[in-house]
C-alpha cells in the first residue's frame, strides 16, 4: 500500500468526552463491539444494495454482499469486514470524526457520574462505531467507497483520545474494513469460539451472511488445509418468518438491532397483512424514552423495506409525531423499488400502510392498558406526555388516544396518573354533564387551587393536569364520548343542575353593595370585573379567565419564550363568607380598602402560579397590613 500524506485531525471535544465515558461506563459489557460493528457493516450493504437498484454500476462483480469477521492472536487485532458502500474521505471525517448527533451536549450534561445509571443512557444515546474503543487501543478503518476508482482507498486511525488521521492508500476491496488492536488484557476476544457466541446472541438476525474462517485442525506433520469461510448466522429476515416460529428472545435481540437500545423493549405487535396489499410490519415500543424523543428531529425511526430491501428510514411517513417513539420496520411487498422520498410522501400504499399501523400501535397499548396495568404505567411514565400530542394531532383517531390518557383526580391526594376519562365518566354525578379538569404548572397547584373548593364540597370529581401539554391540549380538544371538557378555572360555572352530595344548597352570605362597589373602583385597571364567587368556600378570593384565554403560567411561559400574548383581564371573584371580607366590610379607611382589594387580587394571582408585576410591593402592602 502506497500511503500518502497523512492528515491529523482533533475530535470534537465531546467524541474524547463520549468515548472515555463509554471505556468506562460499558466495561462490563464490552462485547458489544462487535454487534455495533457487525450493524454498520450490514448498514452498509444494505445502503449498496438500494443503491445499486438504480445504478449498477456500483456492485460491479461483487455482487454477494457478506460480512466477515476474523482474527489474528498474534497481532491481536480482530478484523470485520464488509462489501458494503464504504466511505470517502467526507464521510469518514463527518461521521466517524464528529458525533452528528443532535443534542449530545444535553446528553452529556444529562450524565450523572454514577457509571451504572450512565450506562443505561449510554444505550439509549446508541454507542455505534466508538464501542470499539472499549477494548481497542488503536483502531484501523481500511475503505473505498463504491463509486470511487479502483484501488482509491482511504486508511483512519485513531487511539480514541484526541486525534485521528487520514490518508490515502492504494486499496482494491470495495467497502470497509475495521481492524481493532486489542488492548493489553483483552486476548479473551482472540478466540474462535467466544467470537462466535456473540455473534449467535447479537447478530444472528442480520439478514446477510456473516462469515468466519472454518477453524480446521491439521493433523500432525501435515499441512493445514486452506481454511474457508462459513456463514454462521442463520441470515434470514426474522420478521418474514411466522410469528410462532419467532421466539421472544429472537425479538427483543432484533429490538436492539434495530432501534440500537441497549434495554429489552416493552412490548411489540408483528402483522403479516395480506390482502389488497402485502406487508409486514414488525413495531416496537421502548422501554426507556430515546435520548432525543423532544427533539425536532429523530435519528431513528421506522425503517422501510421493499421486498426485504431496506429503502430507507423515516419516522413521519410512517408514523405521527406522537407516536415518534415506536421503532421497527415496515416491509411492502407491492411499492416499486425505485421509489423517491418524494414518491412516498403522497404514495396511496403508504398512506394505508401508516394508518393500519396506527391502529396497530393503539391496539397494542389498549391492550397493554388491559391486560398489564403496571407494563402500561410504566409506558405512560415514559410516554404519556407524548401520547397526549395525538388527539390534537390525528383527528381521526382522536377518541381511541383519549382513551388511553391517563389523569390524577381531585378525589386522590397524589398523583398517580391512573383515571382514564372513562373511569371519570362512570363516576359523574347525576345530572352532570362535562368532565371538569384544571391545569396548572404543577401538581401542587393543580390539587391545592381555590377553584376546586366548590367541587370537594360538592363532590364532584376534576381531572388534575399538570403537563406542559395539558394546556395546550384541552385547547383544542372540546369534548370525549359526548361529554364537553370543562376547565374549573374558567369561564362561567354552572353546577346547579348537579345533584351534590349533600343534596342541600347552603344559604349564601350577602355582599354589602358598598364594599364590592370600592373594591372594584380600586381595581379597576387590573381586572374586568370583580364578583361574588359561586366557587370558593374556603379562600377569599380567585382569578376567574375567559373561556379561550390561556392559563396564567402559560400566558407567562410564553412571554418569557419572546412570544407576544392577547392577554384580556381577568375577572377576580371574591368570597363574601371569608373573615377577611368581613373584616373590610367594617373598615372605614378607603387607603386601607384598597390595600386589602390589592391583596385579594395578589393572592388570587400566586394561586394560578402567576406573577405579580410588582412582587416588593406586594410584599410591602401584606407587612403592612399584618401590622395595621
Ligand atoms: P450509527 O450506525 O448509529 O449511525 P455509528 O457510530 O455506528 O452510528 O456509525 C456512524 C456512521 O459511520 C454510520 O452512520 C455510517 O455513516 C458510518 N459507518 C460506520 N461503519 C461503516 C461501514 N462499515 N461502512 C460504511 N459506513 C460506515
Ligand atoms: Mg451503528
Amino acid at each position: 500500500m502506497a500511503a500518502s500524506r497523512k492528515k491529523t485531525l482533533k475530535f470534537k471535544t465531546e467524541v474524547s468526552q463520549l468515548l472515555q465515558l463509554m471505556i468506562h461506563s460499558l466495561y462490563s459489557n464490552k462485547e458489544i463491539f462487535l454487534r455495533e460493528l457487525i450493524s454498520n457493516a450490514s448498514d452498509a450493504c444494505d445502503k449498496l444494495r438500494f443503491q445499486a437498484l438504480s445504478k449498477k454500476s456500483l456492485l460491479k462483480d461483487d455482487t454477494e454482499l457478506r460480512i466477515e469477521v476474523a482474527f489474528d492472536a498474534e497481532a491481536k487485532t480482530i478484523t470485520v469486514r464488509d462489501n458494503g458502500i464504504g466511505m470517502t474521505e467526507e464521510d469518514l471525517k463527518n461521521n466517524i470524526g464528529t458525533i452528528a448527533k443532535s443534542g449530545t451536549a444535553e446528553f452529556l450534561s444529562s450524565l450523572s457520574g454514577d457509571k451504572a445509571k450512565d450506562a443505561n443512557l449510554i444505550g439509549q444515546f446508541g454507542v455505534g462505531f466508538y464501542s470499539s474503543f472499549i477494548i481497542a487501543e488503536k483502531v484501523e478503518i481500511f475503505t473505498r467507497h463504491a463509486g470511487a476508482k479502483k484501488g482509491a482507498g482511504i486508511r483512519w486511525e485513531s487511539a480514541g483520545e484526541e486525534s485521528f488521521s487520514i490518508n490515502e492508500i492504494d486499496y482494491d476491496r470495495r467497502g470497509t474494513e475495521v481492524v481493532l488492536h486489542l488492548r493489553e488484557g483483552e486476548e479473551e476476544f482472540l478466540n474462535d469460539w467466544r467470537l462466535r457466541s456473540i455473534v449467535n446472541k447479537y447478530s444472528d438476525h442480520i439478514t446477510l451472511p456473516i462469515k468466519m474462517l472454518e477453524q480446521a485442525s491439521a493433523e500432525e506433520g501435515e499441512e493445514a488445509p486452506e481454511p474457508t469461510w462459513e456463514t454462521i448466522n442463520s441470515a434470514t429476515a426474522l420478521w418474514t418468518k411466522p410469528k410462532r416460529n419467532v421466539k421472544k428472545q429472537q425479538y427483543i435481540d432484533f429490538y436492539k438491532h434495530v432501534s440500537g437500545d441497549f434495554e429489552e423493549p416493552l412490548s411489540w405487535t408483528h402483522n403479516h397483512v395480506e390482502g389488497k396489499q402485502q406487508y409486514i410490519s414488525l413495531l416496537y415500543i421502548p422501554t426507556k424514552a430515546p435520548f432525543d424523543l423532544n427533539e425536532p428531529v429523530q435519528r431513528q425511526g421506522i425503517k422501510l423495506y421493499i421486498q426485504r430491501v431496506f429503502v430507507m428510514e423515516d419516522t413521519e411517513k410512517l408514523m405521527p409525531r406522537y407516536l415518534r417513539f415506536v421503532r421497527g420496520l415496515v416491509d411492502s411487498s407491492d411499492l416499486p423499488l425505485n421509489v423517491s422520498r418524494e414518491i412516498l410522501q403522497d404514495n396511496r400504499l403508504i398512506q394505508s400502510i401508516r394508518s393500519a399501523s396506527i391502529k396497530k400501535v393503539l391496539g397494542l397499548l389498549e391492550n397493554m392498558a388491559k391486560k398489564d396495568v403496571d407494563k402500561f404505567e410504566t409506558f405512560w411514565k415514559t410516554f404519556g406526555p407524548t401520547l397526549k400530542e395525538g388527539p390534537v394531532e390525528d383527528f381521526a383517531n382522536r377518541e381511541q388516544i383519549l382513551k388511553l390518557l391517563r389523569f390524577s383526580s381531585s378525589h386522590d391526594d397524589v398523583q398517580d396518573e391512573k383515571i382514564t376519562l372513562d373511569d371519570y365518566i362512570g363516576r359523574m354525578q347525576p345530572g352532570q354533564e362535562k368532565i371538569f379538569y384544571i391545569t396548572a404548572d404543577s401538581f401542587s397547584a393543580a390539587k391545592n387551587s381555590p377553584h376546586l373548593e366548590i367541587f370537594r364540597k360538592k363532590g364532584i370529581e376534576v381531572l388534575l393536569m399538570s403537563d406542559r401539554v395539558d394546556e395546550w391540549l384541552m385547547g383544542q380538544v372540546n369534548e370525549y364520548d359526548g361529554k364537553q371538557f370543562q376547565s374549573v378555572a374558567k369561564g362561567e360555572l354552572d353546577l346547579d343542575d348537579i345533584a351534590t352530595k349533600k343534596g342541600k344548597k347552603e344559604k349564601k352570605v350577602k355582599l354589602d353593595d358598598d364594599l364590592l362597589k370600592s373594591i372594584k373602583t380600586s381595581l379597576e385597571d387590573k381586572v374586568e370585573e370583580v364578583k361574588v364567587s359561586e366557587r370558593l368556600t374556603t379562600s377569599p378570593s380567585c382569578i376567574v379567565l375567559n373561556e379561550h384565554d390561556m392559563a396564567l403560567y402559560m400566558q407567562q411561559l410564553m412571554q418569557q419564550a419572546g412570544q407576544d400574548i392577547p392577554v384580556s383581564k381577568p375577572v377576580l371573584e371574591i368570597n363574601p363568607g371569608h373573615d377577611i371580607l368581613k373584616k373590610m366590610a367594617d373598615e372605614k379607611d378607603q387607603e386601607n380598602l384598597s390595600e386589602w382589594s390589592q391583596l385579594l387580587l395578589d393572592q388570587a394571582i400566586l394561586c394560578e402560579g402567576g406573577r405579580l408585576e410588582d412582587p416588593a410591593g406586594a410584599v410591602a402592602r401584606m407587612n403592612r397590613l399584618m401590622m395595621s
